[in-house]
């Protein structure tokens, strides 16, 4: 599962992001309200920890704008103690919690699996496409009674080419949704976990198959007429 954290302590935010990743969840860290609100609205993430008091456009600001566009990304606010009035507000806008600072790491992961838990029990947590499934929970694809383990990055990846289908998404993209930001990955294990999702959405039976347009990236295309 992929949390944003969106906190301009730098200190604060790397902590979190360590905290997440040792409890097995994928962090992405954002510094500004601006490039929060743009990476919330993708839609990629299952919860994100926002601060308030943010450069830019503040936490309530951020919170309201996704919601009015429809967001539903769970989202827990990081607020001061002495803030409660922006608690009360943040929750009027929209927030799902909120936790104070300074917080207690065991209450902030408790919090994130409840919020998380909820998503997967509304059954709003799979993407359908074509002929295909792609099951959260289960890291599952599926097609027909057919279906498939995937592995974390081959989810990864399907899943933002599923969110994306019938759309050319260049390979710089992919890498940069799949792999941190601090790790230098290489083209040719983008093109491996390709080739595994290739060989899953074969065994099968998908008529829903990833599509290379040379030179520019992949996409998630549904060829009806196939056999
Ligand atoms: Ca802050």
């Amino acid at each position: 599962m992929k949390i944003l954290i969106i906190e301009d302590e730098r200190e604060l935010a790397d902590g979190l992001a360590l905290l997440l990743e040792h409890n097995g969840y994928s962090a992405e860290v954002c510094r500004d309200g601006e490039e929060g609100l743009s990476y919330l609205l993708t839609g990629l993430y299952d919860a994100v920890i926002l601060d308030i008091m943010l450069p830019g456009i503040d936490g309530i600001s951020v919170l309201r704008n996704a919601r009015a566009q429809g967001n539903t990304t769970p989202i827990i606010l990081l607020t001061a103690r002495d803030q409660l009035e922006d608690k009360v507000n943040g929750l009027d806008c929209g927030a799902d919690d909120y936790i104070t600072k300074p917080f207690d790491a065991e209450e902030l992961i408790a919090r994130i699996r409840a919020r998380t838990r909820t998503e997967f029990s509304r059954g709003v947590s799979d993407y359908f496409y074509g002929d295909i499934q792609l099951d959260r929970s289960r890291q599952e694809l599926r097609c027909g009674s057919r279906r498939i383990k995937i592995a974390h990055k081959e989810y990864e990846l399907m899943e933002y080419l599923i969110m994306n289908a019938g759309r050319i998404i260049s390979k710089d993209v992919l890498i940069s949704r799949v792999w941190p930001p601090d790790k230098e990955p290489e083209y040719n294990h983008l093109e491996v976990y390709i080739s595994f999702l290739r060989k899953k959405l074969r065994f099968v039976h998908a008529r829903t198959v990833i599509v290379t347009t040379k030179n520019v990236g992949y996409s998630l295309e549904y060829n009806a007429g196939a056999s």
